[in-house]
């Protein structure tokens, strides 16, 4: 792994561009709110785009099986902390979570998909990414409005 300085500001738009064309098929309009930048963190790029892009599928996944292709939203947020932090919320409409399911959701292997279309692994890699990168993966959801998934990771200028 290599980290170099990245601006979250100008990452996100570059993830977002490679699923429209899926989401638009899908019908699912996305949107970045991303503040003036830059934000940057310390990351190795390909990580990063990794595990972003696992979250925007996750999501397109979960928006088509709840609304087939019509609706579907998906909502990426960039904001920063005062404590030298920055967070990405990646947000869907989709199936949401039960409860249940959630406690088990970075485990490896958990999945809802079927056999063949899921491995479980995906959200299980994201997390220990981020952790690599000194940072921290939540999932908030309500069980059929949808589901945020949100990374926090440390500026670079944050001394981290
Ligand atoms: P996979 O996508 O192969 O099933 P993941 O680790 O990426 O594996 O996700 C595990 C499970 O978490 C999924 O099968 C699904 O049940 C649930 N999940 C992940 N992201 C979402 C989401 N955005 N909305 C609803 N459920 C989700
Ligand atoms: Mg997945």
């Amino acid at each position: 792994s290599r980290p170099e300085e990245l601006d979250l500001t100008t990452v996100i738009p570059e993830i977002m561009e490679m699923v429209h064309k899926k989401a638009e098929v899908h019908g699912i309009r996305m949107e970045g709110r991303l503040p003036e930048g830059p934000i940057r963190v310390l990351a190795d790029a390909s990580r990063l785009q990794q595990v972003l892009l696992n979250l925007l599928n996750n999501a397109i996944d979960a928006i088509i099986e709840q609304r087939g292709s019509t609706g579907g939203a998906i909502t990426l947020d960039l904001f920063t902390g005062n404590n030298g932090s920055a967070t990405i919320d990646v947000s869907d409409n989709g199936t949401g979570i039960s409860p249940e399911n959630i406690k088990k959701i970075f485990s490896p292997f958990f999945t809802t998909k079927p056999v063949g279309k899921g491995t479980g692994l995906g959200l299980s890699v994201c997390y220990g990414i981020v952790q690599q990168m000194g940072g921290q993966m939540a999932v908030e959801s309500t069980a059929d409005k949808g589901a945020t998934f949100s990374i926090v990771l440390p500026t670079s200028d944050a001394g981290a």
